[in-house]
Order: structure tokens, then C-alpha cells, then sequence
């Protein structure tokens, strides 16, 4: 579903990706983390192409993101996108949070874009707060929120950049369980996340990056119990 091959990215004279290759299959969970400053955000974003790339491929089911032939905004609106700050638009309600692009993009009508609301507000556990504006939810219900904007654009995959990391640790459960839920049917994931949790209950695969490199990329159960490099036993030592 998911391809990268040897993909790197510069901001100037300093390399942020450096020969990145990996993959997620169709129905995998791939968990990516890493130091802070490793590339993390900058690799997931590079998928939808919200940050372009100087060389390799990324192909996203059949489509290759840097072929100015592929149209982006049609292919990034298949891709759900949840980011640590919940992006929502402050001044639209809950509910015209996640009409607005499926009317726009997907130029669904009012009605059918209404009744996928409700479905994924209510699979959220937000249906009586479609009314609300997102300043009037907790951070965690906000997230949730996020995440049900993305799934009514019927998303072929979900990348997910650090969703619980900017909560209170009370409200970190509730959003994991509706990704762990997401998960468990199915989805097709990349989330970065330092989570081990997550990782360990739905993760298929573990990508772990430093400085610009995937070091790592094998199975969780490879992973956390021989982790291949001196540095992702390092970084397990301190986040575990
Ligand atoms: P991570 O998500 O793993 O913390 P990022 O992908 O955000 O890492 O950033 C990787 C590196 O790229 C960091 O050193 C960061 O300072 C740098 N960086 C990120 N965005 C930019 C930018 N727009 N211009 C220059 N450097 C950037
Ligand atoms: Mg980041």
C-alpha cells in the first residue's frame, strides 16, 4: 500500500532523510520512533506528500507522490492524516468539521456527508457533542474528533504523528483505544509514537530512525526483545 525506496530529503545543506526504505502493507501496523530531531514527522509527511523530497520513490497504492503527473490533492485526501496538535478548524462545530471536506473534496452531498459524520462520531463516542465547537472539548475528545474527520474521507491508510503526545496522560487511553480499534479491523497504519504499549498490543513491524536513518525495521517481537542496533537498545532503555 505503502512503499518507500531509498528516499531522501535535504533542508539546505542538512540532510533530514537519508536513504529511507520501507513499507506497509495492506492491513499492517508499522510504528515508527526515534529520537527527537530523527525525522520521524518529516518521513510520514513526505507519504501525502506535504513535504516534497529530492530523491527516491514513493509509490502509495499504484500512485507515485513525487510524479508531478499524480494528482495530490485527490490522492492526500485517501490518506487520513492525525497530527499531535488535532488541527481542528476553531471556529466550524464538531459536525461541520467532517462535512466541510467531503463536501469540498469529495464533493459528496450534504446528506450522505451527514450520515458518515454521525457514523464516525458516534464510532468515536462523540455523537452528542456535534454541536460543540472543538474549544469546548477536552484535548483528548478533540483528537477523537481528528481521527473521525479523517475516517469519513473513507482513507486507504491512516498516518498518525504523535496523537497522544501534546495530552494528559488521562486522555492518552481513550484515543489509543480508538487507534487500537482501528487497528484490530484492519486499517492500514503508520504511526509514530512513543507509545511502546500501542506498539507492542497492534504494531505488525517496528521502523525505528536516528538522524535521518531507518536503523531498524523488523518485527515488534524483534524489536523489544533483540533490538538489532546498539542505538534502539538505547532508546528502549530510556523510554521503557
Ligand atoms: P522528529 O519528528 O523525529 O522529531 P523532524 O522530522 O520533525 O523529527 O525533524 C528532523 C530534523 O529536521 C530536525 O533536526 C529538525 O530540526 C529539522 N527540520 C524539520 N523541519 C525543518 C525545516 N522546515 N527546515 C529546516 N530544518 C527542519
Ligand atoms: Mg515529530
Amino acid at each position: 500500500m505503502i512503499e518507500l525506496k531509498h528516499v531522501s530529503k535535504w533542508y539546505g545543506s542538512f540532510q533530514v532523510l537519508n536513504d529511507c526504505t520501507t513499507h506497509v502493507e495492506k492491513g499492517e501496523v508499522v510504528v515508527v520512533c526515534g529520537p527527537s530531531g530523527s525525522g520521524k514527522s518529516t518521513l510520514i509527511k513526505t507519504i501525502n506528500g506535504l513535504e516534497p523530497f529530492q530523491q527516491g520513490e514513493i509509490v502509495v497504492d499504484g500512485m507515485s507522490v513525487g510524479d508531478r503527473k499524480t494528482n495530490l490533492p485527490m490522492l492526500r485526501a485517501r490518506i487520513g492524516m492525525v497530527f499531535q496538535g488535532f488541527e481542528l478548524f476553531p471556529h466550524l462545530s464538531v459536525q461541520k468539521n467532517l462535512t466541510l471536506a467531503q463536501v469540498k473534496v469529495l464533493g459528496r452531498h450534504e446528506e450522505e456527508a451527514m450520515h458518515k459524520t454521525r457514523t464516525y462520531l458516534d464510532r468515536v463516542g462523540l455523537l452528542a457533542h456535534q454541536d460543540k465547537f472543538p474549544g469546548q472539548l477536552s484535548g483528548g475528545q478533540q483528537q477523537r474528533v481528528a481521527i473521525a474527520r479523517a475516517l469519513c474521507m473513507d482513507p486507504i491508510a491512516m498516518l498518525f504523528d504523535e496523537p497522544t503526545s501534546a495530552l494528559d496522560p488521562e486522555m492518552i487511553n481513550e484515543v489509543l483505544d480508538v487507534m487500537v480499534g482501528l487497528a484490530q479491523e484492519g486499517m492500514t497504519m503508520m504511526v509514530v509514537t512513543h507509545e511502546m504499549g500501542f506498539a507492542r498490543k497492534v504494531a505488525h513491524r517496528v521502523v525505528f530512525m536516528d538522524q535521518g536513518r531507518i536503523i531498524d525495521d523488523c518485527s515488534k517481537e524483534e524489536f523489544f526483545d533483540h533490538p538489532r542496533s546498539e542505538r534502539a537498545r538505547e532508546f528502549l532503555a530510556k523510554i521503557l
